[in-house]
């Protein structure tokens, strides 16, 4: 952050100036993962989940500062993605990271070349992972999923004491987890109650069968808040690192803060008459005589086109409404009567200051995980 700036609002400075930045404040993020670990056992593991380039705030950075404080267990949506992680930072050596997507066969090779996680699903997989691992003459790190009650990914609950016998069966395979995934986690008593009791029938016949204990998680960030029971060994918290509610519409009490502020600038200010119209399908009109800014991100950048008429934004400490559709590249804003914004003015979309995230997400008809996905490429992101 400059010195120069008027209000707390981040402003970068030039010659690197960029019209769209994503500030991502690690100080956040460091107090959310205080305030969960301050919400669980003190002997439950935390997973940061880092998919989707740590949605959105950028994978290396986030994983960097997490393992600083001492996290070393990661989940990523695929094997891509940690790959792309684990070339794009050196990971301390004790580290580990989860794919949640279950293989393609032809992607195994792919975890054993660089030490991933992989989640097992059926039979097929666990055989060809024991096939690979053993033509490679590693040991392959496996975890089961098991589909409670999600209907997305896992071994039914029926079907799972098999599986878990096959793998076990298998010199090459080392079993490191037990795993599932709740559905409506934001609702603590009936279903995912019953997906925990599957679960935990799951992991205790195996647990007594076998004479081993495995590692077992469930939890989500809806599941830490509102079902504390399902913590078990490990939780796997994702929104609420990033500072959002799992539900916008209900903000939880646990105290995070948003780490990422998404901003861009005032590029053009002009003065219309009653009845001039703004933006593509006329679907606004100045209803007298108004100021009009144009700042600078518009759907490529992550600024939903579904918050055409419906956002706010935040500029010099006001809230002001946004008119017009949302354009590719840039949006409007009224200003009213307001003489006091001029072009360079840095324009807050969503953040610690202005509207959440889950704010902009409810004017979007979304949900914040998507808006804060959707902070595309050419958006820099700044590290604070
Ligand atoms: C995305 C994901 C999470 C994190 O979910 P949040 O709601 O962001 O906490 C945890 N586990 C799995 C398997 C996931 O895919």
């Amino acid at each position: 952050m400059s010195a120069d700036q008027e209000h707390s609002t981040c402003s970068g400075t030039a010659p690197d100036l960029h019209l769209s930045e994503a500030f991502i404040s690690l100080g956040n993020l460091r107090h959310n993962l205080a305030t969960i670990r301050a919400a669980i056992k003190p002997t439950c593991r935390i997973m940061g989940i880092v998919k989707a380039n740590a949605y959105g705030h950028g994978a290396p950075e986030i994983t960097a500062a997490l393992e600083q404080e001492g996290v070393r267990d990661f989940g990523v949506a695929n094997i891509q993605e940690a790959i792309e992680l684990k070339q794009s930072y050196r990971m301390q050596a004790d580290s580990r990271v989860l794919a949640f997507a279950s293989p393609l066969v032809q992607q195994i090779g792919l975890y054993l070349r660089h030490d991933v996680e992989m989640t097992v699903c059926d039979h097929e997989t666990a055989i060809a992972g024991e096939a690979e691992a053993s033509a490679a003459g590693k040991k392959l790190r496996v975890q089961v999923k098991v589909d409670t009650g999600m209907g997305r990914l896992g071994v039914t609950p029926e079907e799972a004491a098999s599986l878990l016998e096959t793998i076990d069966r298998s010199p090459h395979l080392e079993l490191t987890g037990i795993y599932t995934h709740f559905a409506e986690s934001h609702i603590p008593d009936g279903f995912t109650a019953l997906q925990l009791e599957r679960f935990l029938q799951v992991t205790g016949a195996y647990e007594r069968a076998s004479g081993k204990n495995v590692l077992k998680h469930a939890a989500n960030s809806g599941a830490i808040i509102c079902l504390p029971d399902s913590a078990l060994d490990m939780v796997r918290p994702g929104i609420l690192l990033y500072g959002c509610h799992p539900l916008d519409s209900k903000p939880s009490t646990l105290p995070v803060r948003p780490v990422m502020q998404f901003q861009c600038r005032v590029i053009f200010v002009k003065e219309v008459a009653a009845g001039t119209t703004i933006s593509y399908n006329r679907t606004w009109s100045a209803p007298d005589r108004r100021r009009i800014a144009t700042i600078s991100a518009g759907y490529a950048d992550g600024f939903h086109r579904t918050l055409s008429n419906r956002a706010t934004v935040f500029i010099n400490g006001r809230t002001y409404h946004q008119v017009g559709t949302v354009t590719m590249d840039q949006t409007m804003v009224d200003l009213g009567d307001d003489l006091s914004v001029s072009v360079g003015d840095a324009v807050v979309l969503f953040g610690w200051e202005g509207p959440t995230a889950g704010q902009q997400a409810i004017a979007a008809g979304t949900i914040s995980y998507e808006l804060l996905c959707a902070v595309s490429r050419r958006v820099r992101r700044v590290f604070v």
